[in-house]
């Protein structure tokens, strides 16, 4: 498992990124009764289970991107990630199991076939270790992706989701959806609630993702406090904290 890859910041790299995400793939308009919120957790270490436990305690539910190539491994930075039993716990409490591909793949610098296979093994290899469950829900590695890519991802799963920030809300394109970080920076934090007081204004989707949540979080993760104070506010302002499949169908993304 190769932990340090990094996607290419180059100038031509860059300028793909944006054309990639203006040029939607599978358009879908987003129109909850209730704002919905959708604490997302990619990877994933087993420390991703204090983010379960807190949306369980606001009657909330959340979503687990699996990269089944980390599966009963050992991060060097985010620790044990999580295998065969923190998927049917996970699963016995409600939350949903998303695709993460099984390389954590740059989606946006392989081939179309390459990533098909690779999205393939993943839902084998989630299969081989008891997730019988359909898989609908996907996210991007480091939220990398390409207009062939999209329209893929968008026939394969329900959901599709990106790392560009932001709410949706209005005409959104389903297979690259907006996330905001959740880290433990101040700036994090600011954002965090700059993003959830805007989807409760305008009635939208929120997305959050992390990696391993705890007091004292990897540089990658957020700290339990965080995931508290957001799952607070959202639940006093009647927000809906769901994962990704049930996020699309309250939102009319799907039925
Ligand atoms: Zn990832």
């Amino acid at each position: 498992m190769q932990w340090t890859y990094t996607p290419s910041r180059s100038p031509t790299a860059k300028v793909q990124r944006r054309v990639v995400q203006w040029r939607r793939a599978c358009t879908a308009e987003v129109a909850p009764d209730r704002p919905v919120i959708t604490f997302t957790f990619d990877d994933f270490p087993k420390a991703a289970l204090n983010g379960a436990d807190v949306l369980e305690k606001h009657g909330g539910r959340g979503g687990f991107y699996a990269c089944t190539s980390m599966m009963g491994m050992r991060s060097p930075v985010m620790g044990e990630m999580f295998d065969a039993n923190t998927l049917a716990e996970l699963r016995h409490r409600g939350h949903e199991i998303g695709a993460h591909s099984h390389t954590h793949l740059d989606c946006a610098r392989a081939r179309l076939e390459k990533i098909e296979r690779d999205i393939g093994e993943n839902l084998v290899t989630l299969s081989e270790a008891g997730h019988h469950e359909t898989v609908s829900a996907f996210a991007f590695p480091y939220g990398e992706t390409s207009y062939p890519a999209k329209r893929w991802v968008g026939d394969v799963f329900t959901t599709g989701r990106g790392i560009l920030p932001g709410v949706n809300v209005g005409e959104v394109d389903r297979s690259q959806l907006r996330a905001v970080e959740l880290g433990s920076s101040a700036m994090h934090r600011r954002r965090a609630l700059a993003a959830l007081k805007s989807c409760i204004e305008t009635h939208g989707w929120l997305f959050f993702f992390t990696h391993d949540v705890g007091p004292s979080p990897s540089a990658y993760g957020a700290p339990v406090g965080l995931i508290e104070e957001l799952a607070q506010r959202a639940a006093d302002a009647g927000a809906v904290l769901a994962g990704p499949t049930l996020g699309a169908a309250l939102c009319g993304v799907c039925d």
